[in-house]
């Protein structure tokens, strides 16, 4: 189940929810003053980086041509 960062509007608390995806667009009262003005952050479970965007994506420590079907 992935993790959501929530972030209340009026006190600014930042808090996790552990929520279904079809939960994920829910407001969340917020676990500090109880408000609802929350609004949902990045997760942090983001897509992968690629780090460099030249050359091979595939970083094969044995080299030599693999072939990568
Ligand atoms: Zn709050």
């Amino acid at each position: 189940m992935p993790v959501y960062e929530f972030q209340c509007d009026d006190c600014g608390q930042v808090f996790e929810a552990l929520l279904r995806f079809s939960q994920a667009d829910e407001k969340q009262s917020c676990p500090g003053c109880g408000g609802q003005n929350t609004h949902r952050l990045l997760s942090r479970i983001a897509a992968p980086s690629f780090s460099g965007g030249s050359g091979a994506s595939v970083s094969g420590s044995c080299g030599g041509g693999g072939g990568f079907t």
